[in-house]
Order: structure tokens, then C-alpha cells, then sequence
């Protein structure tokens, strides 16, 4: 596959690199080491390195070219995930119960590369941000960045991000216009009945079966709410009551998130929750309490950049079929979205090869894919940033 040969040849530091990421993981807002080594790796190539955004993020800044080019920003994100990893890879985790199995080493690693070559290259007009954010599985690093001045102190005209998929060929990518992630919500029902003698249930009101009647109703929002052609999943993953075989507890928590692409339909979903929680709670003489987090947006590629950015990832695949210009959209969600949501850009998936799946105890980044992402970065700077143009 036409991957840059001269970043071929940074392949052994890459996995050195990597594999230094991997035995290392850190939790989201905790990557002091993780930051410390980008730092000192962008540094070392001589740019301008700002540190602290965001708690632990980085940013790095290369210019080049007559100062007519316009920016962009590339972004990877740091931290790993609260997991024992049971692979038995040499480089495997020295953290016990924190682990890279969503492959942010790997991705730290490709922005890296792609630092290192753009920076001894300089073949652009225009100047790159290499964004390097905390914090991205559920804590929402990436907000904070922007939230603490990301795109005031390092303007970008556009956004650029990528994320490792397992199950698709190294050298292979996914990508396409709108949505490619969903929006995540979380939410937390308290409903309070009346406890007592399971012997004599109709002197309470017994909150387990309140809360089941919930369960249930819940599952019509998506079956009986919403057009059938558009994706929504409410989906009740916690039910807590009781202790005893023979006492009705006094009260019942559930908890639960939803997925959804469609920010208006998204917008509708806590009203409709607390219309059904309410109002099967009052069928049973029971109270309810709604508690509804907006979580990640949807994740949504725009049209001309994910066009550019598949014609880049075509020309590192080798030919037209080894980017899959229509996949099916992730459940997932990723908070990418929000630079999304302040800047025109692309979120696009390249192939792991046959790795376990994401956040998988045996999950490893495939160190094949270093060279391959590192050079769908510097040939999207190269050709975004064009002399020519
Ligand atoms: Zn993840
Ligand atoms: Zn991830």
C-alpha cells in the first residue's frame, strides 16, 4: 500500500513509541506521563509545544510555507480505559487495572509520526495544529479543550480525527458524510413507592414491579415513538431493589442510556422519558424521578472534507476499494463530536486488521497501522495545505 516511505522508515521508533504508550496507560484527565512523553517527542522535533490545555492536553503549532495558507487541526486522543488487560503481549500494561483497548497509544503514536514528518519535510503552505486531547472515553476531554480556548488559542479552520477499527484490513478505512458516531445521553430513574411484608403486598406499593412497567414502556419510545427509519436505542442497563426474599423495598433505581444521531430527536427524549416514568408511576400509586444527562453529541462528518479525506485515504489504500464510502454509522458515541460541532472537519475509521474489539482485555493496537495513519495524516496536511493552491 502507497504508505510515504520515508515514514516507513520511522516504523521501528513508532512501535518503540507505541509500545512505551502501552505498558504506560493512564485514566482520562491523569495522563501526566502520557503528556510528558508527547511533549518532550514534539519538542525534541523542535515545535512550539503548549501544555496544560485541558488539565493534561497538548497542543503543538508548525507553520511553514508565505503565510497565506489557512490552519488546520489534527487531533489524537491520550488516555486509556479502567481495564485489566489479559493479552500477553510483551508490552503489556504496567498499570494493573488500566489499559489502552481502545488504541489511543496507537493514535498519540500516528499524530506523533506525522509531527515528525511534517515538521522535517515542511512540504505545505499553512500551518497545523496537532492536537493531542485528554479524557476522551466519557469525560469529555475534548469539550474541555474547547471549553478552556482551544480553536481562540490555536485557530483552525477545520478539524481532523481518526479512530482505529477492528475487524477492517490495515490500510483500509471507513468514512462518509454525517453522522458516523451517535449522540450518548445517560439517565437515572428513582421511583419511590412503599415498602413492607412481601406476605401482604397490597398494604404498599411495591416499586419493583413499578419499575419493570418502566422498563417496558421505555421500549416503545423507539418502537412506537419514532420513525421507524431513524436510529434510537433507550436501553435500561441497571435495576437496583431490595435485599430480602421477603420484604418489598421502598424504592427502586434504574439506569440507562440513549444513543441517537438526530440532535432534534435527541432534544425530545428526556420529556418523553418523564412523560412515560411519570406516568406509569402515578398508574401505580408510585412517584418517579427523573434525572437526565446530555451526554456526547452525535458524531457528524461534513460533506466536503469527508470527500477530501476519502480521496486521501484512497490514495493510501491503494485503490477505490479499500475505503468503504458507506458505513454503517457506530451506536458508539465520541467526543470528537464537539470540535465537530465548532469546525467543519472529518472523523474517519481505519483497519486494525484482526484484532479483539474495542475495549477488549485482549485488545492491542496493531503496529502495522503506525506508518498507514501517519501517512493519511501528512498526505491530508500535504494536499489540504497544497503549494500549489
Ligand atoms: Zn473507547
Ligand atoms: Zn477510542
Amino acid at each position: 500500500m502507497p504508505i510515504i516511505n520515508r515514514i516507513a522508515d520511522y516504523q521501528d521508533e513508532l512501535t518503540e513509541w507505541r509500545r512505551y504508550l502501552h505498558k504506560n496507560p493512564e485514566l482520562g484527565f491523569e495522563e501526566f506521563k502520557t503528556s510528558d512523553f508527547v511533549a518532550n517527542k514534539l519538542e525534541g522535533m523542535g515545535l512550539s509545544v503548549h501544555r496544560g490545555l485541558a488539565g493534561t492536553g497538548v497542543v503543538a503549532t508548525l507553520s511553514s510555507g508565505d503565510g497565506s495558507g489557512k490552519a488546520i487541526a489534527l487531533r489524537a486522543d491520550m488516555d486509556a480505559l479502567p481495564l485489566q488487560e489479559k493479552g500477553s503481549v510483551k508490552h503489556r500494561s504496567e498499570n494493573p487495572g488500566k489499559m489502552h483497548a481502545c488504541g489511543h497509544d496507537g493514535h498519540t503514536t500516528m499524530l506523533l509520526g506525522a509531527a515528525k514528518y511534517l515538521t522535517e519535510t515542511q512540504n505545505f503552505n499553512g500551518t497545523v495544529q496537532f492536537v493531542f486531547q485528554p479524557a476522551e472515553e466519557g469525560k469529555g476531554g475534548g469539550k474541555k479543550m474547547i471549553d478552556d480556548g482551544l480553536f481562540n488559542l490555536f485557530p483552525a479552520e477545520e478539524v481532523y480525527g481518526m479512530h482505529n477499527m477492528p475487524g477492517m484490513n490495515v490500510g483500509e478505512f471507513a468514512v462518509a458524510p454525517g453522522p458516523m458516531m451517535a449522540a450518548r445521553d445517560n439517565f437515572q430513574i428513582l421511583v419511590q413507592g412503599r415498602g413492607g411484608h412481601a406476605a401482604m403486598p397490597h398494604q404498599g406499593v411495591d416499586p419493583v414491579v413499578v419499575g419493570s412497567h418502566i422498563v417496558l414502556a421505555l421500549q416503545t419510545i423507539t418502537s412506537r415513538n419514532i420513525n421507524p427509519q431513524e436510529s434510537l436505542v433507550v436501553s435500561v442497563t441497571q435495576f437496583h431493589a431490595g435485599e430480602a426474599f421477603n420484604i418489598i423495598p421502598d424504592t427502586v433505581l434504574l439506569k440507562g442510556t440513549c444513543r441517537v444521531f438526530d440532535k432534534e430527536l435527541q432534544e425530545t427524549l428526556p420529556e418523553r422519558i418523564r412523560l412515560i416514568t411519570d406516568g406509569v408511576a402515578l398508574t401505580f400509586g408510585a412517584k418517579s424521578e427523573l434525572t437526565y444527562h446530555s451526554g456526547y453529541p452525535a458524531t457528524i462528518n461534513t460533506k466536503s472534507q469527508s470527500e477530501f479525506c476519502a480521496e486521501i485515504a484512497q490514495e493510501i489504500a491503494g485503490s477505490a476499494n479499500g475505503v468503504d464510502l458507506n458505513p454503517v454509522p457506530s451506536m458508539g458515541a465520541e467526543d470528537f463530536s464537539y470540535m465537530l460541532q465548532e469546525r467543519p472537519g472529518c472523523y474517519i475509521w481505519a483497519g486494525n486488521g484482526d484484532s479483539a474489539g474495542l475495549h477488549h482485555p485482549e485488545y492491542d493496537f496493531n503496529d502495522q497501522l503506525l506508518a498507514v495513519g501517519a501517512s493519511y495524516w501528512s498526505k491530508l496536511v500535504e494536499q489540504r495545505l497544497s503549494k500549489a493552491s
